[in-house]
This record gives structure tokens, sequence and C-alpha cells, in this order.
């Protein structure tokens, strides 16, 4: 049952699910939203869209949304509704007591890729500036932060090199731990146009994804390697193209440390790096890895996209530095068709990322080591900005489980559930003497909140998103803030309540702001956009235009810098007592944890997460097509019903997690990236057996 009715105007924004960032006709009668029609001059959609931006839109009605700030004092207590003046008082009494009594460092804020570029350049500003600190992270901490590290560590800037136009020049594409078709639905549609058109794939994944067999297309290579062993895939792949002189020597000569190259060469031509010598160890037969190799390096423009397939392992800053390494070593860098290019999963991950929301670097990723950049906020803000990193989640949940970090402002992100190691974090939360929960629902880290602020909707607030292809879209205000205020005004506010004046009357003051102190966004203004529709940064004196494409003469960072990725085993192993490797992804009409697309009227968001099984496996445990299984692992349990399929090898299962009750975070492990502390939330060993059911 979609919604219906006959509109009487409409509002141009931005999709708020994933990293494509489509642009909506938001069709209106009166202020009821009546529909969303793919914007057909929205230029990363063209008219496109999945079902999720088209139809899973009645969360922003849904009853269950808190339209009033509440307080409480202790957890245990029941909520009281408050005005907003007293929720904002309340909250700020107990901040600076926290302070006072633990220090300056003792609080600190959570910001969410949910957001609008403008917020969450307000939630860094409020902890830099008003608590004092750098203790700000993001949920891109939990997905893309290996990315950030393995870019920036080799291009000099942490975003993906291309625009999504860019793949209709493309002749051979790797596809590596995502699923384009569910994950980014309308880029993964134009790639399948390119496919049909003849370009050839590569996909490496643990898991055969629609893509390796669809109809008129068929991957080239699938690689299917053992989960965990990306960096040996990608090591043997340059081994290949170093050892049979398929190198684009003139590139790298003229682009990139040559020294770097060089003992990068010497590095992957080790025979103990070849694809005979790691066959064992990625279960990926060695002929076919030379075969994708050889593909990769002489088969026309290549271009790498991946997810968090890639990112979100121990090694998942090495498995990035590994894909810029075969991305620079074969050419494939600066013009169109090629690239690296990565998926981001929520519509503002890069933008979270680009307006400084980690507690080492300030918007623009500078270090706040750079006296030069603090300068600029310094003189912006009038005051002294900590030269020393701040703390990131985890640290942030150690320190509080230890006592010394009190109080949290977490804008849009339910780490409870998106989070690694659920307990821990539940100790964490409770350990503190404020949590302030600010979004739409009172959702599972609400249950740990002292002071919850209602959040508004994408559809109820002005701004701006940028998605994978560093596009600034913006977000226009459909209808008025059911809660009274939009999540920046709330920001604002609780400065305000601590003492600091803003005195911005429209998001496009903080754009202002941030293109007066960013030099990627000097160019950018609301007025530009308006007339533009969007751009794509650095947007300056030196790209009036924006960049499409980056490092088209030379790289961010000057030469490109190879780095020597050696592959380590995850410490997460299977044995007799957890034989099989679990590893997770997403479905088309679901959207992360769920929290928005469930709360639709439409049936088909309510499907529930299913454990996919090999045949072999399951015959091995008893397990039938659609039975109850008990998936546990070293870290706790969770009931599912089991489908069989040779989608996954023997030896592996799969599951999503956008069900709360699947609580796949009690499952996972604790291990981490070892650059960035994203979880390793893709490998877990577990044992699968028959239950009967939750
Ligand atoms: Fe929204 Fe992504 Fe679907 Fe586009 S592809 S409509 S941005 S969820």
């Amino acid at each position: 049952v979609f919604e219906i009715g006959t509109p009487t105007r409409s509002v141009v924004t931005t999709c708020a699910y994933c990293g494509v960032g489509c642009s909506f006709k938001a069709e209106m009668r009166g202020d009821e939203l009546v529909r969303m029609v793919p914007f057909k001059n929205g230029e990363a959609n063209r008219g496109h869209s999945c079902v999720k931006g088209r139809f899973a839109w009645g969360y922003a009605n849904h009853a269950e949304r808190i339209l009033n700030p509440m307080i409480r004092d202790r957890i245990d207590e029941p909520w009281r509704e408050v005005s907003w003046d007293e929720a904002f008082a309340f909250a700020a009494l107990k901040l600076r007591n926290i302070q006072a009594r633990h220090g300056v460092g003792a609080i600190g804020g959570i910001t969410s890729s949910r957001c609008t570029n403008e917020e969450t350049y307000l939630v860094q500003k409020l902890i830099r500036q008003v608590f004092g600190n750098n203790n700000v992270d993001t949920c891109a901490r939990v997905c893309h932060s290996p990315t950030g590290y393995g870019l920036k560590t080799t291009f000099g800037t942490s975003a993906g090199t291309q625009n999504f136009d860019s793949v209709e020049q493309t002749d051979v594409v790797i596809v590596m731990g995502a699923n384009p078709t569910d994950g980014h639905p309308v880029f993964g549609s134009r790639l399948k146009k390119r496919l049909r058109q003849g370009a050839k794939l590569i996909v490496i994944d643990p898991r055969r994804i629609d893509l390796v067999r669809t109809p008129h297309i068929e991957a080239a290579h699938h690689l299917a390697l053992t989960p965990g062993t990306n960096v040996a895939v990608m090591t043997a792949l340059a081994h290949v193209i170093v050892t049979e002189g398929l190198v684009d020597e003139d590139f790298v000569r003229e682009r990139c440390d040559l020294d770097a190259f060089e003992d990068w060469a010497a590095f992957v031509s080790e025979e103990s790096r070849s694809p005979e010598a790691t066959e064992a160890v990625t279960g990926v037969p060695a002929a076919e890895l030379r075969a994708a190799a050889r593909l990769f390096a002489t088969g026309g423009n290549g271009a790498i996209y991946y997810g968090l397939g890639v990112t979100e392992h121990s090694q998942g800053s090495t498995t990035v530095m590994a894909i810029a390494n075969l991305a620079m070593a074969t050419g494939n860098i600066g013009r169109p068709g090629v690239g690296v290019n990565p998926l981001r999963g929520q519509n503002n991950v890069q933008g979270s990322c680009d307006m400084g929301s980690f507690p080492h670097e300030l918007p623009g990723y500078r270090h706040v080591h750079d006296a030069d950049t603090r300068a600029i906020f310094e003189r912006a803000w009038g005051v002294k900005i900590q030269d020393e990193p701040g703390l990131r989640i985890p640290n942030m949940l150690d320190a509080a489980v230890d006592g010394t970090f009190r109080g949290i402002y977490i804008q849009g992100e339910d780490i409870l559930q998106s989070d690694p190691n659920t307990k821990h974090v539940a100790a964490g939360l409770a350990a503190m003497d404020c949590v302030i929960v600010h979004d739409l629902f009172l959702n599972e880290t609400a249950n740990y909140a002292h002071v919850f602020l209602p959040g508004s909707t994408f559809l109820e607030k002005d701004g701006t998103f940028t998605n994978a292809e560093r596009r600034i879209n913006r977000v226009r205000k459909v209808m008025a803030p059911k809660n009274g205020l939009a999540d920046w005004e709330v920001t604002q506010e609780l400065a305000r309540s601590l003492g600091a004046d803003w005195g911005y009357t429209h998001p496009a003051q903080v754009m202002d702001e941030i293109a007066a102190t960013t030099p990627g966004f000097a160019n950018v203004s609301y007025d530009m956009l308006e007339q533009r529709g969007s751009v794509q940064w650095p947007c300056n004196d030196a790209a009036p235009e924006g960049s499409p494409i980056m490092h088209t003469d030379g790289f961010v960072r000057g030469k490109g810098l190879f780095v020597l990725t050696d592959y380590v085993a995850t410490d997460e192993r299977t044995g007799p007592r957890f034989p099989l490797l679990l590893t997770t992804g997403r479905i088309l009409s679901q959207y992360n944890v769920g929290a928005q697309t469930r709360r639709t009227r439409n049936v088909v968001w309510h499907e529930g997460d299913v454990l996919e099984i090999h045949p072999h496996d399951a015959e091995q445990r008893g397990v039938t097509e659609g039975a109850w299984v008990r998936l546990a692992s070293r870290s706790g349990e969770t009931t599912l019903r089991a489908t069989l399929t040779e989608r996954v090898a023997p030896g592996v299962v799969y599951t999503t997690f956008h069900h709360p009750d699947t609580q796949a975070n009690v499952i996972t492990t604790d291990y981490s990236d070892w650059a960035t502390n994203c979880p390793e939330y893709k490998v877990t060993a577990v044992q699968v057996g028959l239950s009967n059911g939750p």
C-alpha cells in the first residue's frame, strides 16, 4: 500500500538513505507529504530511484516519534516531558558539573552520517569551542574510517576519486566487498547497464552477490575469498601485475613516489605473496587470481568500487591502501572510467568526515596538530583549540567504564545497536552521569539517557548532504519541524545554554562559515547551489566548477604513495567449537538497523533477517529450509531462520542486520582495524545449531 493523493506544491530535496544521494521532488498537499518523485534533473540519479527513497518516508509521521524533550535524573526513573528551555538548562548544568568535577575532557559527543553537513559542523564546533576538547567522533568510525585513513595516506585526501558518470567509460570493474544492486541501487543500475554493454567484471566477495550472475551479466571472475583475507588477495593481484611486467610505468614514473614504488614492487614480488603461495589462505584458486590480475591490468580503463566488506576488518585500512596501490600501479587514476570509489552506506558519510567530526581532524581533513589550521578556527570561534586528538567512540566508552569520561551528546546515532560489543557499550553508557540522546525515536541507546532531545527528519530542515562522489546536494525544508526545532537549532540552543551565542538564523550561514574556513569548500554557498543544483568538492578558485574527478594532474599529497600491505591474519579464528565464519550485509528494501524503513506502512519492509548457510553445512547440522537456528559466537548468541543457498561457500554463513531482534552486534567480536578502530564486523567465528525459535 503506497501513499497516494493529489499534490498542490513540490520541493526538491535529497534522499536521506544511502550515499548515492538521489534528488526527489517532495510533492505536498498543504503540510502533508503526498509522494516522493525522483527528480529528473538530479545529477546523481537523473530521474531514477530505489524503493527506499521513493516509498520509505512514512517514518516521518510515525506515532512513535518523540516530539517533546524529556529529562530524568537517573536512568531507572520514568521520563518527564519538559520545555525545550528546561531540557537545555538541565543538560547544561549536568555537563558543566561534570567538567567542574572531572575536567574539561570528561565530556564529548558523537555526530551522525545521517545528519546534514551543517549539523555535523555545528556538533564538532560545540565540542571544540564550547566543551573545549576534541572528543568528537562520528558513526563513520564503524564504517568508512579506514577509507579516510587509507586514501589520505596514499592519495592525500579522504574521498573517492570519480563521479558516478565515470562508470560509463570503464572497461573493467572490480567490485570488492560491496553489493551495489542492494546497497546502492541507483548506482548499481548504472553499473549493470555498463556491464551489459560489455565492460568486464571481477567480484571479490565471500558471497555470490547478484552481480556475479544476473540476466545478461556474468562476472569474468568471482574471487570468493575466505572472509578476512582481503589483503592477501589484493597483494597476490599486485604480485602478478609486477612480476608479469604489467605495471603502467609511465604513470608510476610521472605521478608516484618512485622510492616507495620500488620498495612496494620488491615487497609484492616475493614468492610468498604469489597467488600460488597464498591460495590456501585466501581460498581462491591461483589461476583465477592470475587471470583476474591480467584482466584488470590490460583490460582498458579499470575502476574499483568497494564497500564495508573492505573496511570493516582488522586490516580495513591496509586493504584500502592495497586498493590504492593497485589503481596506481595500473595507471587507473585521474581520468574518466577509472579510479578508487568507496560506496558510502549512509547519505552523508562523506560529509560527516569532511566536516571535521573526527577527534584528530578539523574540517577539511586537517590534523589538530597543524597550528595554521587551528589558528583559522581560533580566529573564527574566539577560543584556543586543543592541539592533541580527542577520544574516539571506543575510547570514550572505555574511559566511561574507567570513570574518567562522564557525559556525552549523541546526535542521530543508536550506538547500542550499531557499535560492536553491545555489553561494553551498555556498560559505558550506564557509567556516565549525563547521556544526551538527540534522535527521532526512543532508540536502544536512549534507555541509558538522562536527556532526550527530539530530532527532526530530513523533510523538516534545510542543509546539504555530500554523496559518495563528493557531490554537495541541497536538502530543503518541505514542512515545519514537528518537534518545533530543526536539528541544527537544537545544537545551537545547547551551545547557547552553555554560554555560546552563535546567532545563526539559517543553515546557509553555517555553510558560509564552512566555506570561509575550509579551502575545498571555498566557493560553495547556498546561492551557488541554487543556481547549479549541486557541485562536487573541491570547489574553490582553483576549481570554480567543482571537481568531478580528482588527482587529474597530480595527487593531492603531491606524489602518489605506495604502501607495503603485509597480510596479517585476524585474531578471530575458527575452531572445533566455532567452525564457521559469519559475514554480514544488507538487502535492498531495508536500511541499516531499520529504524526508518521498519516504521513505514509497506509490508515489504517487515521481512526478517535470515541466516544463509550452504546446503552441505546445513545437512551436517540437520538444518532445513526455514528452520530456526541458534547462531552463537564467543561473544553471544541469537536466533534466526535459516535459508539454504550456494551463494555462500561451505564454511561461511551470512546474515543481514536490519532488525533489532537479530542483535548482530551481540555476536560480533571486539577486534577492530589497527589504524582507525573500525570494528571487524565482517569476520566472526560461529556455530550454528537447530533451535526452537526465539
Ligand atoms: Fe535513496 Fe540510495 Fe535509493 Fe537513491 S539509491 S533512492 S539515495 S536509498
